[in-house]
């Protein structure tokens, strides 16, 4: 028998878990779930549990439609902020179609097959992200809670009871967690995760944007995760910090003989080049939404040029320099993605764009140092022979549509069904006749 099964039936007795929630997700990464009473788990345990694929996002046709959803043990949590008389718990599934084979529309399992060609190759792919968001008091987004800045502690930071009954949550759910402090708009703040392997992050990205809205609601106010929720005030971001570790636990982007001072070694700068020429083919992944592009291109500190360094915030990547002498420190953040992404997909094409920036061995643009790319215009940049990534989600998917390695790492039942979804998002936003539109013209013309 397996432990972490043993582990979980015996922790279900013992902790008085009457509902057990199967979790997965769809294609665009929203959460889902069916609950399951103790007397079942041994059978699903060892043949999966049923259910109608046919209305989830992303999965399959009705004709097709028997999907079995299969517990991982390892992932057993009882969730904090519910009873603990007749408890509930969770665990992540893995999606299986009837004939027992890996379905290819599971996100999870996209990112679980990157993660192994990872290995294969001798790297463990560490992740550590930095989901911003904001709180608001009403469920319409329309009135904020606070006033506060960047790394406030006032009485205007009403929210830090809220902030620190979520991270006691997160922590009860064994999910560490680093920093957490306020953002630069008003109500906007941002907890950040201590690194781990890719995988086990997905699940707990999946968890931590959960647990934000669960314990919001029971302080009675509502957080949401949408890119750009305000035109007045800054996005919001999920900058990854990422690096390859070794199996023997060494990691593989530290060089303390880095001819050019960064500590990186060749393997991250082939990693860096890979991001930088791929991130416009995945940006439709890591930038999912209509709405994700007027984060990137209204600044706000949103990056869009393809470009490197260390100390400059405005960069794509960049190579944070806290604790430069540790090993385990050494990391490149990538600075695009934002929280509405689905983390699964997100994480499995940054780490492909890497591998193949390593394995095709591509060099590496010098670095953008000294010039604050926040404070130039697009024109000028471009004069000056800087490439961007998308600007709207109709250009987005137009690249990522003919992309090869898109289309390899996500599978084909994936890279199509995004091609049409996100096409079909793009024309009906396009035929929108929008307030903005009506305001400035109406009256006049
Ligand atoms: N909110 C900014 C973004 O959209 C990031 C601010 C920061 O540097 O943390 O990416
Ligand atoms: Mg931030
Ligand atoms: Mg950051």
């Amino acid at each position: 028998t397996n432990p972490d099964e043993d582990f979980v039936l015996k922790t279900v007795k013992s902790r008085d878990v009457h509902f057990v929630r199967f979790w997965f997700t769809d294609v665009l990464g929203t959460m889902k779930s069916f609950a399951v009473v103790p007397g079942e788990l041994e059978d699903a345990f060892a043949d999966g549990m049923g259910f109608d694929g046919s209305c989830i996002e992303g999965f399959c046709r009705t004709q097709e439609s028997d999907m079995l959803a299969f517990p991982d043990a390892s992932t057993f949590q009882v969730l904090p902020w519910r009873p603990e008389h007749n408890a509930v718990a969770r665990m992540f599934c893995s999606i299986r179609t009837p004939d027992g084979q890996p379905f290819e529309g599971d996100p999870r399992h996209v990112l679980a097959q990157t993660v192994a060609k990872a290995r294969e190759r001798g790297y463990v792919f560490n992740v550590g992200p930095e989901l911003e968001f904001y709180y608001f008091k009403d469920a319409e987004g329309t009135e904020v809670l606070d006033r506060g800045g960047y790394f406030d502690l006032t009485s205007l930071d009403y929210a830090s009871d809220l902030r620190r009954d979520t991270v006691l949550t997160l922590e009860k759910m064994g999910i560490p967690v680093e920093y957490s402090h306020h953002e630069n708009g008003p109500s906007q703040h941002e907890i950040d995760l201590r690194f781990t392997d890719a995988l086990s992050m997905a699940d707990a990205v999946m968890t931590y944007k959960l647990v934000v809205k669960e314990i919001a609601l029971k302080h009675g106010v509502y957080a949401s995760f949408m890119p750009k929720p305000r035109s007045d005030a800054p996005g919001s971001g999920m900058h990854v910090h990422q690096s390859l570790f070794d199996l023997e636990g060494n990691n593989a982007f530290f060089d303390p003989n880095d001819p050019q001072g960064y500590r990186l070694s060749k393997v991250a700068k082939h990693y860096i080049a890979g991001i930088l020429k791929y991130a416009p083919e995945f940006c439709v992944i890591t930038n999912q939404f209509v709405n994700s592009y007027k984060r990137l291109i209204c600044g706000g500190e949103a990056p869009t040029y393809l470009s490197w360094a260390s100390r400059n915030r405005s960069t794509l990547v960049r190579i944070p320099r806290y604790r430069p002498e540790r090993e385990d420190a050494c990391r490149i953040e990538l600075r695009s993605p934002d929280p509405a992404a689905n983390p699964y997909l997100a994480f499995a094409v940054m780490l492909a764009a890497g591998l193949k920036g390593i394995e095709d061995e591509l060099e590496l643009q010098p670095p953008t140092e000294d010039q604050d790319l926040f404070a130039l215009s697009r024109q000028d940049l471009r004069r000056q022979g800087f490439h961007t990534l998308p600007e709207s989600l109709g250009e987005a998917v137009e690249l990522f549509a003919t992309s090869d390695l898109m289309r390899e790492t996500l599978g084909e039942h994936i890279h199509s069904y995004l091609v049409s979804a996100k096409r079909a998002e793009w024309n009906e936003y396009q035929g929108n006749v929008s307030s903005w539109e009506r305001d400035r013209y109406l009256a006049v013309l």
